[in-house]
């Protein structure tokens, strides 16, 4: 039994995982790089495997850096069942073609400026290469035994990161292996909490993105309340840049948890981004996957993330009654880094008057608009015009949706004994080795490894 490591080594990005086993193997996540071009380059290099070849592609969950090189695999011969989760699949046909339409725009966009060493520049993959592999996706529920190569018995256990987010639990005659995928926090809202491993592995693949580092403890839906009621009372509008898949959800159910106590005036919420609407609409459907407490509130016919006064704008149509709509009011827009997408509009809309105040909410990246706007740049540059921040700007602490190192160590202490070997994963060098550190400390067998590398697991 063999396993390459051909992505998420060394970095956060572009998980791919090959098992192989007497002749049979499997892609564990087929992610895309994302971020630096250094690492987005290795999106085009040639895979060491032929996608033909793969007889299983498993995936842990939804995020592009899991999911993103699929649509590439399809269009190089795959022909293999894709298996996920319910939740996974539906999002996946969110997310995909959303990706395959980026790629598409931004090789347009280096044809027209001539950007490009390669003539013509091409996407990575196509919409048409999105749609068709996602006819691939087979999906299963949590702890649902399914064999994705004979003899290989699979389940998947929540992992509380997104919707339909799993750790897979893999059974391969004597071999138990676990890949953790991505793990969430603990007491996050709607969602559950990242099921503990039981008993014992010979096999760990453990993500590390915050393994040198703590989330803050602040009640999130108090500091969240102080600035709607000071918005409020200026009579403005709190715009709110958050990514359109699990952030924005977490926040209105935050915002609907305040309305129901009464904590803050009633004003009009706005989602306005395709995607969120969309993603919101799938958090609606999926009550097999909430925790205790917001299925409590759906037994008290309480209906979850659908207050009276919130607008889902999907239409363009829609996105401009936001403009029309008085203040005050609440605007939730993506992209979460303000990168692109709607929250420009607003953004540039609502930034220069000193009334309103723009909520930034998890990590921004260095160089970002969001990035500026908490540095305290005085404008920053939208459209092509620089737009004075008269606005407040303010960063909402405690949003990850990742475990931190206090709580992955604690999902590791659900395994009855070390696991014979742990490989590191997703996670920058410095989370790595400071991960590899404490887990060594515990006396576990760690390894760190490398891009390319292979290991025998024999
Ligand atoms: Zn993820």
């Amino acid at each position: 039994m063999e396993l390459q490591f051909l992505g998420a080594a060394g970095t956060v990005t572009g998980s791919k995982f090959h098992l192989t086993h007497n002749g049979r193997s499997a892609l564990i996540d087929a992610g895309m790089f994302q971020g630096p071009r250094a690492l987005r380059k290795k999106n085009w290099e040639p895979l060491p495997i032929d996608p033909a070849d793969l007889d299983a592609v498993i995936l842990t969950h939804a995020h592009i850096d899991h999911t993103g090189y699929l649509p590439r695999l399809g269009r190089d011969g795959l022909k293999a069942p894709v298996h996920c989760t319910w939740g996974t699949r539906d999002l996946c046909k969110i997310l995909l073609p959303d990706a395959a339409r980026l790629q598409e725009e931004e090789a347009n966009f280096r044809n027209r400026k001539k950007r490009s060493k390669h003539s013509p520049a091409l996407p990575l993959f196509s919409i048409v290469d999105a749609e068709q592999v996602l006819s691939r996706l087979v999906g299963h529920r949590y702890h649902e035994a399914f064999e994705p190569i004979e003899g290989w018995q699979a389940y998947y256990r929540d992992a509380g990161h997104i919707l339909g987010s799993a750790w897979i639990d893999l059974k391969i005659g004597e071999k138990r292996l676990v890949f953790s995928g991505d793990l969430g926090r603990t007491k996050a809202p709607i969602l559950k909490d990242p099921e503990p491993p039981e008993g014992r592995c010979d096999v760990l693949l453990l993500e590390s993105t915050y393994g040198n580092r703590e989330h803050p403890h602040n009640d999130k839906r108090e500091d969240l309340g102080e600035i709607v009621k000071e918005v409020a009372k200026r009579k403005g509008t709190l715009v709110i840049p958050a990514f359109a898949v699990e952030r924005t959800q977490e926040i209105l159910y935050l915002l609907e948890e305040l309305l129901r106590n009464d904590d803050i005036p009633k004003l009009p919420v706005f989602i306005d981004s395709p995607m969120a609407v969309r993603a919101t609409r799938l958090f609606r459907e999926y009550h097999e996957y909430y925790d205790e407490e917001t299925k409590a509130l759906v037994a008290q016919g309480e209906r979850v993330l659908s207050y009276k006064n919130l607008h889902l704008c999907e239409s363009v149509q829609e996105s401009k009654s936001v403009l029309k709509t008085p203040a005050p009011k609440i605007v939730i827009s993506a992209s979460g880094m303000a990168t692109g997408g709607r929250i420009l509009h607003h953004l540039k809309n609502y930034l220069p008057d000193p009334k309103n105040h723009v909520l930034v909410v998890g990590y921004q990246s260095v160089g970002t608009r969001g990035w500026r706007l908490i540095t305290g740049d005085e404008e920053i540059k939208i459209f092509g015009d620089w737009v004075p921040v008269k606005a407040g700007v303010s960063k909402l602490e405690g949003f990850s949706g990742h475990a931190d190192h206090t709580e992955i160590m604690k999902w590791c202490d659900g395994f009855s004994e070390p696991p014979t070997t742990t490989y590191l994963v997703h996670g920058e060098p410095d989370s790595l080795q400071a991960q590899a550190e404490a887990l060594r400390n515990r006396g576990w067998n760690v390894v760190v490894p490398e891009y390319g590398q292979t290991v025998g697991l024999a």
